[in-house]
């Protein structure tokens, strides 16, 4: 059995202020043992936010890292820093940071590569265009995107991966999958990690859906068998995401 995993994501919002609000608001009531629970946040809350959870059962994730260990990279942020920091995930490969950062399906194999080794979590992001949806090309597409961002990890490593299914057409757009749509894709996810690696891995890979996941339609969505979790955005930055925390109560 999977243990269900909800993370929101910050995305660039949230002062160190509003954050430390934020957790107020939320910690108490998203705080469960139930599932896992992550807030991935800009980095500059981090440190904030993991003082925030000391004591509760969620985790804190970042948005991003570098994959070189330190030194003249002027902006960016090591797997170490997070770690120190006391970071358990961090995403990658997002859509928002493929199309306006231009990060590759190269960097997010090496992004992975680098948080496994220092052992972080990674939440590695897929999802097609509304365009590549329409062609009929979207499995082809993600199987791409899966495909090279496992190159050469381990089965070990790769069971510890999350992967987050999110069809960049429902990102913010309020338009969310149907529940169908979501499991027919996240089951396929499922079926190339089984062709990458063996059942085995591929039953132990936590598989979320990401896009316009709110507390109206979490409970069908997360009582599909391949679906995981979720990866939500807009609704986790109030009491809302609570809620979807709950999904089952
Ligand atoms: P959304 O964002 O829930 O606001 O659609 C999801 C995401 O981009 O992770």
């Amino acid at each position: 059995m999977r243990k269900k995993i909800i993370a929101g994501n910050w995305k660039m919002n949230m002062t160190i202020t509003e954050a430390k609000a934020l957790c107020d608001t939320l910690i108490p009531i998203a705080n469960t043992n139930e599932v896992d629970v992550v807030f991935c946040v800009p980095s500059i809350d981090i440190s904030t936010v993991v003082e925030k959870v000391k004591g509760t059962s969620i985790s804190v994730g970042a948005e991003n890292l570098y994959f070189e260990d330190k030194g003249a990279y002027t902006g960016e942020i090591s797997a170490d820093m997070l770690v120190d920091a006391g970071v358990k995930y961090v995403i990658m490969g997002h859509s928002e940071r493929r199309g306006y950062f231009h990060e590759t399906d190269t960097d997010i194999n090496k992004k992975a590569k680098k948080a496994l080794e220092k052992g972080l979590t990674p939440i590695i992001c897929c999802g097609e265009s509304l365009e590549q949806r329409e062609m009929g090309i979207y499995f082809e597409w993600i199987a791409m995107q899966i495909k090279a961002a496992f190159q050469g990890i381990s089965a070990e490593d790769a069971a510890k991966c999350v992967i987050a299914y999110e069809p960049i057409w429902a990102i913010g757009t309020g338009k969310t999958a149907t529940a169908e749509q979501a499991e027919e894709v996240c089951g396929y996810i499922r079926k190339v990690m089984e062709e990458i690696y063996n059942k085995e891995t591929a039953e132990k890979i936590r598989i979320q859906y990401g896009g316009s996941m709110n507390s109206g339609n979490c409970k069908e969505l997360l009582s599909k068998p391949n679906i995981d979790g979720g990866l939500i955005g807009g609704a986790s930055l109030k009491e809302e995401f609570a809620k979807i925390v709950h999904y089952n109560a």
